[in-house]
């Protein structure tokens, strides 16, 4: 098969589909490999890097979806890409379809066959191919919420770790899944006093049996939530309903009761922002105050690790794409009913049903 990998064209997207390892994978099981001119430079991959691999470099987007059997991205395709896309074409890349009816159109009349990331599962339940993401978001939260924190910044001032003789900061993570779980044990590991909260009971067993010591768990009631967070320096807003917009779980009257300057950092914007008062904002601008408290809403945190991100979504994608490559499709979806759920579109049919059921498109 030739798999062919774009540069992506999103503003501020420094992420590549297919990571140089990920390309030598292929070539080595007989496939061939196009990338577009300086597709991994923002990741830190060269041009020489993917020659070096067994890879071809071809200058144009239009070359690599012209050539290419299956087309390996990372966000969903923009509407100058999604023209060149054909009949019969492979595409596996995030899609986020039920939000967007202009994509999913364009998929539909396009007769390719497309395979979404994030609707692609495993056998615990999980979502393999968006965890990747929530663990760098996780492991971001608390190093720019550390930033928002410092005084320059409009934040309180206060160090995560404290100094002897100093407390250190307090921070609240809400939602103890991948996300939380990852901002938790990195606040904790700057030595700021952590403690998560979440609905789920099995969950805070969970964490408290693994993570014994290294943060406090909290049931998210709402008096307990109000409390904790009235009291904190940092707030992670870390909750997910699946296929749902995030509740908001700290309203516009409840950052009077919080400290000047305490910092809130909304992983959750993405699917709306937990807090009443966030909004997206951009790595460019990613901090804005309200009522003496800083927001941080960056709706694509990974973005600012690409080189991180873009190997993370890479040791995650491999596996499927190499199936997807050997067996074609059809097979490789046939003998993995987990990738069988990412399929998306195929052959001008939208084939995912809650996708359907929110555009109103017959699956
Ligand atoms: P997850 O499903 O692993 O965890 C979500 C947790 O929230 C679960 O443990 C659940 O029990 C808990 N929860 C749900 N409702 C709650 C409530 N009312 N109070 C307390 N806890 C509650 O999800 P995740 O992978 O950790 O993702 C979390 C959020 O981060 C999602 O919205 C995801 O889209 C977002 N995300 C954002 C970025 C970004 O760049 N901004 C990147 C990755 C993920």
């Amino acid at each position: 098969m030739k798999i062919g990998c774009p540069k992506e064209i999103k503003p501020q997207e420094f992420r590549v589909g297919m990571t140089p390892n990920a390309a030598r994978e292929a070539v080595a099981a007989g496939h061939q490999v196009v990338i577009e001119t300086n597709a991994g430079v923002g990741s830190g991959f060269s041009n020489e890097d993917y020659v070096a691999a067994g890879a071809a470099i071809l200058d144009t987007a239009e070359e690599i979806f012209a050539t290419a059997d299956m087309i390996v991205k990372v966000k969903e395709p923009q509407a100058v890409e999604r023209k060149m896309l054909r009949e019969g074409q492979l595409l596996f890349t995030y899609l986020h379809l039920a939000p967007d009816p202009d994509q999913t159109h364009d998929l539909i009349e396009s007769g390719c066959t497309a395979i979404a990331y994030e609707t692609v599962t495993d056998r615990n339940g999980g979502l393999p191919l968006l965890a990747p993401m929530s663990e760098v978001a996780g492991k971001l939260a608390p190093q720019v919420g550390a930033w928002t924190l410092q005084k320059a910044n409009g934040g309180r001032g206060v160090l995560m770790g404290g100094v002897p003789g100093v407390a250190p900061a307090n921070v609240v993570v809400i939602g103890g899944g991948v996300v939380g779980t990852h901002a938790a044990r990195v606040a904790a590991g700057m030595g700021a006093d952590v403690t998560v909260l979440d609905m789920s009971l099995p969950r805070l067993r969970y964490l408290d049996d693994a993570f014994r010591g290294e943060f406090k768990t909290s049931y998210a009631s709402k008096g307990n939530t109000a409390e904790l967070v009235a009291q904190a320096d940092m707030v992670v807003g870390a909750v997910l309903i699946p296929g749902a917009a995030a509740p908001k779980l700290i309203s516009r009257a409840q950052l009077s009761e919080m400290k000047p300057g305490a910092a809130l950092v909304d992983v959750a914007i993405d699917q709306g922002g937990c807090f009443e008062t966030s909004r997206a904002t951009t790595h460019a601008d990613p901090i804005y105050e309200v009522d003496g408290v800083m927001h941080y809403c960056v709706a694509n945190m990974p973005g600012a690790v690409a080189r991180t991100s873009t190997i993370a979504l890479g040791n995650a994608t491999m596996p499927f794409m190499m199936a997807l490559a050997n067996k074609g499709w059809k097979q490789a979806c046939a003998e993995d009913e987990h990738l069988l759920n990412g399929l998306n579109v195929h052959a001008g049919k939208l084939t995912y049903y809650a996708v359907g059921k929110a555009l109103g498109i017959d699956v």
